[in-house]
């Protein structure tokens, strides 16, 4: 049996041509939606992230505005940047980009930004919307999977899912959105007692630990759904050699330049395991972009609704 391959990418240009005529019929009937980004410091992965995001909104024709303030930026100084885009009536969602520097209270910043404009739906408002299954916005890759899924047409309701890493932006709402599509839903940690065989029991399996190539063919059930978030940069020649044997492009890709991407589940196993699986890079990657922009045009529609 060959596995179906979910193709991000894919997907993640299909949702933003949804978006183009909203995106559209917006800014003839009032402005463009609008996003603010707070980047602070100079965090490099921080730094290409938010480059990727204003792109992304400028090809949408989506307005950006961006606050790089310094690496030494405090708390107060950076309550101040939210407060401000929080008033400003040409901004519908505020992202503020993570990790902030360790002087920076991040709490009290997630708080500060009006859960109306909360584009990451970071929010303990929202994230209590999201436990009670009410509208609202929702953390973007979780979101982004749920797409995916529905695009493939998995079906959800009363199957296993596993989801591995209990993170408030990716694990937790994962769990959450998968509970509400009725499946029985089983959530692993760095203190589960056997990974593998808590595994071995999903018929969709979400890895999102940061831990390179952690699930082996011994943790993945054949047939299961797999879905890989983790996004892991490797440099070890050995490992490399490893873990993309049986894949030329990926050891020429080494060869040229001197490190390769991995998610959290071993290539190789999920290719020959599973019926259906994200590739690393180019599956759940995409869809989180895709998923802010949707988010920021919801808030823009809510907002002209609403007559804000
Ligand atoms: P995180 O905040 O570091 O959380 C990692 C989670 O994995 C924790 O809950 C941790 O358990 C668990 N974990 C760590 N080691 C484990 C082990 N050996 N066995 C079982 N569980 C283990 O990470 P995150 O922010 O959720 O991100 C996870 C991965 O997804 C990262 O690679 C990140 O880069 C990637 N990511 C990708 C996207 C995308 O758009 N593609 C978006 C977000 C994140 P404890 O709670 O017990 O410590």
């Amino acid at each position: 049996m060959s596995a179906t391959v979910l193709d991000g990418r894919r997907v993640s240009a299909e949702i933003r041509d949804e978006l183009r005529p909203r995106i559209l019929s917006l800014t003839e009937k009032h402005r463009a939606p609008g996003l603010a980004v707070i980047l602070a410091g100079n965090n490099p992965a921080s730094e290409i992230y938010v480059r990727n995001k204003v792109k992304a909104c400028a090809e949408l024709g989506i307005r950006s505005f961006q606050a790089t303030p310094p690496d030494s930026v405090t708390t107060t100084e950076l309550l101040d940047l939210i407060h401000g885009y929080n008033q400003d009536p040409e901004v519908d969602g505020i992202l503020v980009q993570m990790p902030l520097p360790p002087q920076v209270d991040a709490q009290r910043a997630l708080l500060a930004v009006d859960p109306a404009k909360d584009a990451d739906g970071f929010h303990p408002f929202n994230v209590g919307a999201l436990v009670a299954n009410r509208p609202a916005p929702r953390s973007c890759t979780p979101a982004g999977i749920m797409a995916l899924l529905a695009r493939y047409h998995i079906p959800i309701a009363g199957r296993r899912a596993v989801v591995v890493g209990r993170s408030d932006i990716v694990g937790k709402p994962m769990a959450l959105l998968l509970l509400h599509q009725h499946a029985t839903v089983t959530i692993c940690h760095s203190k589960t007692r056997d990974l593998a065989e808590e595994c071995r029991r999903a018929d969709i399996l979400v890895a999102a630990m940061g831990k390179p190539a952690l699930l082996t063919a011994d943790h993945i059930r054949e047939g299961v759904v797999l879905i890989d978030v983790g996004v892991n940069r490797i440099t070890d020649e050995a490992e490399v050699n490893r873990l993309f044997a049986h894949d030329p492009s990926r050891l020429q890709s080494f060869a040229r330049n001197g490190s390769v991407v991995v998610g959290d589940v071993e290539p190789r196993a999920a290719s020959e395991r599973a019926s259906a699986y994200t590739p690393v890079p180019g599956g759940v990657g995409p869809l989180t972009i895709a998923m802010l922009m949707s988010n920021t045009v919801v808030l823009a529609e809510r907002r002209l609704t609403a007559g804000d």
